[in-house]
């Protein structure tokens, strides 16, 4: 670990945002799934949500590069249960789905805890899962085509979140708690480590300020 790569972590950490998150209704194919997880890094997502479609999650391959290292996926048995745990959480969910009630996604205030909910190439968000949503969005589409790939409506309304969210001040302070950051810089500084110390039962152990571990 060197010093540099330790304070790139910390600093990627420092700007998490636990408070913003997505939730994928059934994304089935690997790729749409792992670029929706790219912006959700670039953005500062902490954690995604998934439903996983038919046959499990889009195989996705957690290589040093890739987003799926950076942002931990948390999957639920369905939308309608996931919507719940994360409504009871004090998120609002955002479902992406053209509705009578859906307002344009630039209309409404990022800075909340907000789940985005998005839908499957095929068939969109469930109807049940945009009745539960706290809101409908779109994005307006101008053109010929009625909808955009969900990885680019994902980053469309992620990066409206972090315009929000940068003008906000909210990457200007940690938003994890102090003990929740440290650990979590931790494990991803020393990730073959890590499960060691907890298959022990033991703590972390503190890490200098340039990340090197101190032993004691
Ligand atoms: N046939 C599907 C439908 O009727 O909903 C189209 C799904 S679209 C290709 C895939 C997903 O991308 C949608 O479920 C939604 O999450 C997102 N999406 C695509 N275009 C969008 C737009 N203009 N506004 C909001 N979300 C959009």
């Amino acid at each position: 670990m060197t010093p540099e790569r330790y304070a790139k972590l910390r600093g990627v950490l420092e700007r998490r945002q636990p408070t913003l998150t997505v939730l994928m209704e059934q994304v089935n194919k690997p790729h749409n799934f792992s670029a929706i997880l790219r912006s959700c890094d670039a953005v500062g997502v902490l954690g995604a949500h998934a439903v996983a479609p038919r046959g499990g999650l889009p195989t996705y391959s957690a290589t040093s590069g890739s987003a799926e290292k950076w942002v931990h996926v948390e999957t639920h048995p369905d939308a309608l249960s996931a919507i719940g745990t994360l409504q009871s959480r004090g998120f609002q969910v955002l479902a992406t789905h053209l509705s009578a009630r859906a307002v344009d996604y630039r209309d409404l205030d990022y800075t909340r805890p907000t789940c985005v909910l998005l839908g499957a190439e095929k068939w969109g968000v469930s109807q049940e899962a945009a009745d539960a949503a706290d809101h409908n969005v779109v994005i307006p589409m101008l053109g010929m085509v009625q909808s955009l790939n969900v990885s680019v409506a994902a980053a469309t309304i992620l990066f409206e979140a972090q315009r929000q969210r940068l003008a906000a001040g909210l990457y200007e302070r940690p938003q994890l708690e102090v003990a929740d950051l440290e650990r979590r810089l931790f494990e991803w500084a020393y990730p073959d480590l890590a499960p060691l110390y907890r298959e022990r039962g033991e703590p972390y152990p503190a890490l200098s300020e340039d990340g090197q571990i101190l032993r004691g």
